[in-house]
């Protein structure tokens, strides 16, 4: 899936990024992260996460007790999206039209993946997974079993809780995001047990 991702040309971000940047983790992973799409380091490495907001998280993810082994990783838009600005390469956000047109990867990743939940983090997740109307500012952290998807959950992206300037608002945030993470793998393993029960 991976390698025919690799030379997809069905909108037109594949023109001006580097490289397609697949989701990544465990292929048995019960908690299925996505994101809005790979941002400037991400397109060079080819791997998701792997700038500031994707170690950010994973310190969230081991804080929170969740193993990466439980996890995968991904973006709904698989092409990083940008504009110039001066010499530099700033992330533009991706259009309702080509979250559509990248929609077959992540159901294709889903499908393969199989996971208990899947975890928006950020509001074009959220709205391409949950709907043009959902608000994580206002139904962040709520469950919704989303027809096509499955159980989801919605939160901050962590790039977004990382870009916070004050410190006591920002440590705030962190510890809610911690919280976030707490809550969604409680649900999962309480459903587990119930399921076995
Ligand atoms: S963003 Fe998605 S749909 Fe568009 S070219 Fe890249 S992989 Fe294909």
């Amino acid at each position: 899936m991976r390698e025919a991702a690799s030379c997809c040309t069905a909108c037109n971000l594949y023109i001006h990024a580097t490289q397609t940047v697949f989701g990544d983790g465990s292929p048995d992973a019960d908690l299925f992260f996505v994101g809005e799409q790979p941002g400037d380091y991400e397109d060079e490495t080819g791997s998701p996460f792997a700038g500031a907001g994707g170690r950010y998280l994973e310190i969230c993810l081991r804080e929170a007790g969740i193993p990466r082994e439980r996890v995968y990783l991904t973006n709904v838009v698989k092409h990083f999206k940008w504009e110039p600005r001066g010499s530099r390469r700033v992330q533009a956000k991706p259009h309702m039209t080509e979250i559509l047109a990248c929609a077959p990867w992540l159901m294709a990743e889903l499908r393969a993946v199989r996971p208990k939940i899947i975890v928006c983090l950020g509001a074009t997740a959220a709205k391409a997974v949950l709907g043009k109307d959902f608000r994580v500012t206002q139904s962040r952290g709520t469950f919704v079993d989303v027809p096509g998807y499955g159980p989801t959950f919605a939160t901050l992206h962590p790039s977004s809780v990382l870009r916070i300037t004050g410190e006591m608002e920002k440590r705030r945030e962190r510890e809610r995001f911690i919280n976030d993470l707490r809550r969604v793998v409680s649900i999962v393993d309480d459903y587990g047990k119930a399921a076995v029960a």
